[in-house]
């Protein structure tokens, strides 16, 4: 097992080599060489923990040991606070939730993350480094690598997000940290913005010259993975012969993990990609016009994006692997902001994902009608998800994902439904803390230079 570049499919680089860099030099994400198939058959009756080693071993086998990922699992879900680490709830007939809000700041991005800082950890003290971890949040990403880093000796993190453009609760759960490796800095700009200030910096010879960068972001190849757990997870609960997922989408991480999934083996039927109102994802899908237009603010911050970094992979895989073509897609699509997806890898897309997008109107229904109908309280994330789960006639059995609990976001569940959210306790404490972080301009260099002074 190698890893090659959606941008050079030539490439063979080890798993530690992706895993610290995250970014290829090319400007392209790394892929595995092969897709390894899993037999469903020895997945039966094993735990969470269990089933995450199955499926992440083949991939970093070379440069980590069967019993080492096993301790490094067992640490990284021991503080998720469900026996079951993400239940699938049933709601309806073959209607299913699988719920993703267990970990230390209730987002699906724990799943990933808590993995990754504990992967980390033990690798670095292995190899006595250290290491600056670089980061653009919408708001959920951020809190997560916050937690899963904080405190850790080797590494420094530096989190970008957009300033007054995530929840309170978002916020507080990345301001409010006390330990001292870990810096925020609000930019006065967008989602988008902060995303592209991190790619800059990642290709920034100065920057890279001080220190060892690390990309944090689903971009990374191994957060990739580390959720495809859960879609094998929730199959393994069902006991049906075949599912649908839907999927609430921005940077095409989450889905794209599901698809891994069906290369693995899994037996799914539909994936369906949901957005907000920021739908650039289902409009190119649909028509073929990939273009980026001006991000709106909507109840489901972590949606709000234009530009969906994984959806590359996508488009490499779609056109077999063919990274001269992507080479001259990417370089279009940064330069006109826009771009034309070829027929023959557009049909490929199609006959992979059902694509839909929900309005904010439409997420405040979904929350009171899950809410009267089933008792059942979802995020504004997951309403999107739900307002497509709700219309799904099938005789297969429909996952949606619930990728955050409904306390990170009370403004929405309020609009909904008149009420506030039941606030888990651990998420009242962020409330009584100061918060630290630094405000800047939408530049570069300035970034740069701040970041330039902490290392
Ligand atoms: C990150 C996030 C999403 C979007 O997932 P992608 O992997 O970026 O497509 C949706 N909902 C919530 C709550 C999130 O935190």
């Amino acid at each position: 097992m190698h890893y090659l570049s959606t941008r050079n499919n030539q490439l063979k680089e080890s798993f530690l080599n992706i895993l610290f860099r995250g970014l290829s030099k090319d400007g392209g994400l790394f892929l595995p060489s092969e897709w390894p198939t899993i037999s469903l058959k020895n997945l039966a009756g094993k735990s969470y923990q269990e089933v995450a080693h199955s499926i992440i071993f083949p991939y970093i086998k070379d440069d980590v040991p069967d019993s080492d990922l096993k301790f490094i699992i067992n640490e990284a879900y021991k503080n998720f606070d469900h026996n079951k680490i993400a239940p699938v709830v049933n709601i309806d007939k073959n209607k299913y939730v699988l719920e993703l809000f267990y970990g230390p700041t209730f987002a699906f991005k724990d799943y990933a993350l808590q993995f990754l800082g504990n992967l980390f950890s033990y690798l670095l003290t292995k190899r006595k480094k250290k290491i600056t971890v670089l980061g653009a949040t919408s708001g959920d990403t951020g809190s997560a690598a916050i937690n899963a880093f904080k405190g850790k000796d080797d590494i420094e993190v530096f989190i970008l997000h957009p300033h007054n453009n995530v929840s309170e609760v978002q916020r507080r759960q990345m301001t409010t940290i006390e330990e001292t490796n870990i810096h925020n800095f609000a930019i006065e700009g967008n989602f988008d913005d902060c995303q592209r200030i991190v790619k800059e910096l990642f290709v920034d010879e100065e920057i890279q010259s001080k220190t060892s960068l690390t990309a944090i972001n689903s971009i990374n190849w191994i957060r990739i993975i580390a959720q495809t757990v859960y879609y094998f997870w929730s199959y393994l609960q069902l006991n049906k012969e075949k599912v649908n997922f839907i999927v609430p989408s921005g940077n095409f991480g989450n889905i794209f993990s599901a698809r891994v999934a069906k290369y693995m083996g899994l037996p799914i039927n539909e994936l369906h990609i949901v957005t907000n109102e920021n739908d650039i994802l289902n409009r190119s899908i649909k028509t073929g016009e990939m273009k980026i237009l001006k991000v709106k603010q909507t109840y489901s911050p972590s949606m709000d994006i234009q530009i969906s970094s994984n959806f590359e992979r996508q488009l490499f895989e779609s056109s077999d692997r063919d990274s001269n073509f992507l080479n001259d897609l990417m370089r279009s699509f940064s330069k006109n902001n826009e771009v034309t997806i070829p027929q023959n890898i557009l049909k490929n897309i199609q006959s992979i994902y059902n694509t839909h997008s929900v309005t904010d109107s439409e997420v405040l229904q979904t929350i009171k009608e899950f809410y009267n109908k089933y008792n059942y309280l979802s995020d504004p994330h997951t309403a999107t998800g739900l307002n497509i789960l709700s219309k799904l006639n099938t005789n297969v059995a429909n996952i949606s994902l619930a990728c955050a609990h409904p306390a990170k976001f009370k403004n929405a569940i309020f609009d909904a439904i008149n009420k506030e959210p039941p606030v888990p306790q651990d998420l009242k404490k962020i409330f009584d803390k100061e918060e630290k972080m630094t405000i800047l301009e939408n530049k570069k260099e300035l970034v740069k230079s701040n970041i330039l002074k902490l290392i």
